[in-house]
């Protein structure tokens, strides 16, 4: 039997370590939480950073944090190889399959690198009421991660559309920072 790294307290776990351990352990209740248990842990974090920390950094850390969970997925769960079309493709089945939301790229520029996209039944957003600002912050880090994985240049995306500004889909912009670009994959 492999080492179980849950017994070694003086380890410091990784993203890897939590993502890989433990997962398959519920024999009855199996792999799956309803949307409503998600969105009781995302907010009541969201709502104590935002009182410890006001709302500039919990929206940073919500988009830091989905920064992390969208370099894990991407390195995870898709192919990294293959060219954009079939890339963005396979990213659109994945997180139809894992229940996240339905993507649709609207624009692409290819030599730009801009992409305009919109994500569908967002597991974050969807249905909340009209609240005046986009809140899917996680949502726009976990894109920048997938992209900049990718692409191995650095990504900013911003929501500019969601269910809480009163639309029925949540609309991302994705652009290459200027300036900055990295090597995350030899690409
Ligand atoms: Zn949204």
């Amino acid at each position: 039997m492999s080492q179980n790294v849950f017994d070694d307290d003086k380890k410091t776990l990784t993203l890897d370590d939590f993502m890989k351990n433990g997962t398959q352990e519920r024999d009855n209740l199996g792999d799956q939480v309803p949307i409503m248990v998600y969105r009781l842990l995302e907010y009541a974090i969201r709502q104590v950073l935002e009182e410890r920390f006001g709302k500039e950094e919990q929206q940073r850390i919500f988009r830091e944090g989905g920064f992390r969970a969208g370099e894990y997925f991407t390195k995870n769960f898709l192919d990294i190889t293959l060219p954009v079309n079939e890339f963005l493709a396979q990213l659109h089945q994945e997180l139809e399959v894992l229940k996240m939301g339905v993507l649709r790229i609207e624009e692409l520029d290819e030599d730009t690198g801009r992409f305009m996209m919109t994500i569908a039944e967002d597991a974050d957003c969807s249905g909340l009421p009209v609240m005046g600002e986009a809140v899917c912050n996680y949502d726009e880090g976990f894109l920048s991660g997938v992209l900049t994985t990718y692409t191995g240049k650095a990504y900013t995306v911003k929501e500019v559309d969601c269910w809480a500004t009163g639309d029925r889909v949540c609309r991302f912009r994705a652009e290459v920072s200027e300036g900055a670009a990295r090597s995350c994959h030899g690409r």
